[in-house]
């Protein structure tokens, strides 16, 4: 097998073919917890970030608007509540265990105007060219085997003019803050999973991927590479997390 035919799950290197069902694998395992084990690994601060993520996204009501790889759909909620029901807020993801996870709790919540619902692969989008005004993804990529794929594609079914906004874990800019950030992630993380989600080992995954995805100014690079104008990125929790937006053409 060359490098190619490989790529990284985690720390572990495998099959390119292969990381789409591990990545399922683990979301099929999480969906039920997932919502609880985000606020406890973040402290609530997920919803701050998610909060700013839309802030940052000014979308108006009326806009069209795909929240990739969506998930339970907090992204959604907030983007819905933006563009108001003369809008669209489409919540696509691979995932049909999220997905159903995601309308049952946005149903509940009285979101159900102007959301709609697509189970579909960011790296082969079921959309037409220019359909959007804005896209959002949040703590997606990072699961995505091909992201200059996904890139390519979110680019083409953004309007000329249209935004995207990537949240997602980034690299910690206070070297200091590193070994208690380390531990934290490989100590603390799978043990939260263990106790609160039955599962170390999606937990244990979510922290080797962060430190396998590109850092801030690789991923800009990689959005300017995908044709993106204006890449900018905003740092948060010391950069923990960024979320970087740019702009289509
Ligand atoms: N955006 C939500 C949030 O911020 O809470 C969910 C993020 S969750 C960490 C990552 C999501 O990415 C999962 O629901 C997973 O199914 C989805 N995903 C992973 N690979 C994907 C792909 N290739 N295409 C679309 N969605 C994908």
């Amino acid at each position: 097998m060359n490098e190619q035919d490989t790529t990284h799950f985690g720390f572990e290197q495998v099959p390119s073919d292969d990381k789409q069902r591990r990545v399922r694998e683990v979301f099929d395992s999480v969906a039920n917890r997932y919502d609880l084990m985000n606020d406890l690994m973040s402290m609530g601060l997920h919803r701050l970030w998610k909060h700013f993520t839309v802030l940052l996204a000014n979308v108006r009501p009326g806009h069209v608007v795909l929240d990739l790889a969506g998930g339970t759909g907090d992204l959604t909620r907030l983007l819905n509540e933006r563009v108001g029901d003369s809008g669209t807020v489409v919540l696509a993801d691979i995932n049909d265990a999220m997905l159903v996870k995601g309308r049952s709790k946005l149903t509940d919540a009285g979101h159900v105007r102007g959301v709609c619902y697509a189970q579909a692969n960011a790296q082969v989008l079921p959309f037409a060219d220019r359909s959007f005004d804005c896209v959002t993804i949040g703590f997606g990529l990072r699961n995505v085997t091909d992201k200059v794929r996904a890139l390519a594609e979110i680019y083409r079914v953004l309007r000329p003019g249209g935004q995207l906004l990537v949240l997602e874990f980034s690299e910690l800019q206070t070297r200091a803050a590193r070994p208690l950030y380390d531990l934290y992630s490989f100590k603390v993380l799978p043990w939260l999973g263990r106790r609160f989600a039955n599962d170390a080992n999606s937990y244990r995954y979510l922290a080797e991927s962060i430190r396998m995805h590109p850092n801030q100014e690789t991923l800009a690079q990689m959005m300017r590479d995908a044709g993106f104008d204006s890449c900018e990125w905003f740092n948060l929790a010391l950069g923990v997390v960024a979320v970087h937006r740019a702009w289509r053409n």
